[in-house]
């Protein structure tokens, strides 16, 4: 029979491979999820653009309001006025030059209140077109992020068929017979069908391994597998 311990070396380096192989099909499967929460931060960063938004066009519609009426406070003046002229009696007279003077000074009050909110409407204005810079700052991040994100899952995706390649061929050079053994064994094991002697326990599942099979384990002339997660037991460092 050829080597064990060769082949075992091999079996060693083949399962670094598969190790990566799976570490690399984690990221691709992580990245799309990654992707989607950086959208979810673009559509966050939008609504709170949108909630900032509201207390300009709160404040914009209480203007409308206010000039609304303030225009109906100079309806009733113009109105009293051109009554001033016709009334016949002195005590319509003098009502109608109180409506007057009663809508003059609503008039004056409404006016100072809309300037008032123009004042706070410009500053309103200031503090949104920051907002807007900040919102279209991090929309460009955030897209930039997500582009970087996208072409790297293309890149990866490439890499991992050529180490799928690598692996292939690489296992080729392996004895078919212990090469199926590690196949089957990786499926039902985590994806580990090798297990290394780590001092007096076992690499793969860490329960601590008979001498005798650490014996055999180093002696490389049969294979032996872990009492306890039946892997493949290699000591690779232990050379007699
Ligand atoms: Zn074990």
């Amino acid at each position: 029979m050829e080597n064990l311990r060769e082949t075992l070396m091999l079996l060693s380096d083949l399962q670094e491979k598969d190790i990566k192989i799976e570490e690399l099909k984690n990221k691709i499967e992580e990245l799309p999820k990654a992707i989607e929460q950086k959208k979810q931060e673009l559509s966050n960063v939008k609504i709170e653009f949108g909630n900032k938004k509201a207390e300009y066009v709160r404040l914009n519609s209480l203007k409308n309001e206010k000039e609304t009426l303030l225009s109906a406070k100079e309806s009733i003046i113009v109105k009293h006025t051109g009554d001033l002229n016709n009334v016949k009696s002195n005590d319509v007279y003098k009502t109608c030059l109180l409506e007057i003077e009663k809508a003059k000074a609503d008039k004056s009050v409404i006016e100072d209140e809309i300037l008032q909110l123009m004042e706070d409407i410009d500053k309103e204005v200031v503090i949104l077109k920051q907002h807007e810079i900040t919102l279209k700052n991090s929309e460009v991040d955030i897209n930039n992020d997500i582009k970087n994100m996208e072409s790297s899952i293309g890149k990866m995706k490439e890499e991992l068929s050529n180490m799928k390649n690598d692996r292939e061929s690489f296992s080729k050079n392996i004895n078919a017979n212990i090469l199926s053994q590690y196949e089957r064994i990786r499926e039902n094991r985590k994806g580990l069908g090798l297990s290394l002697v780590d001092g007096d326990s076992c690499g793969g599942c860490n329960m601590v391994i008979r001498p005798q099979l650490i014996n055999q384990a180093t002696k490389c002339q049969e294979l032996v597998y872990c009492d306890n997660c039946s892997r493949i037991l290699f000591n690779k460092k232990d050379v007699i």
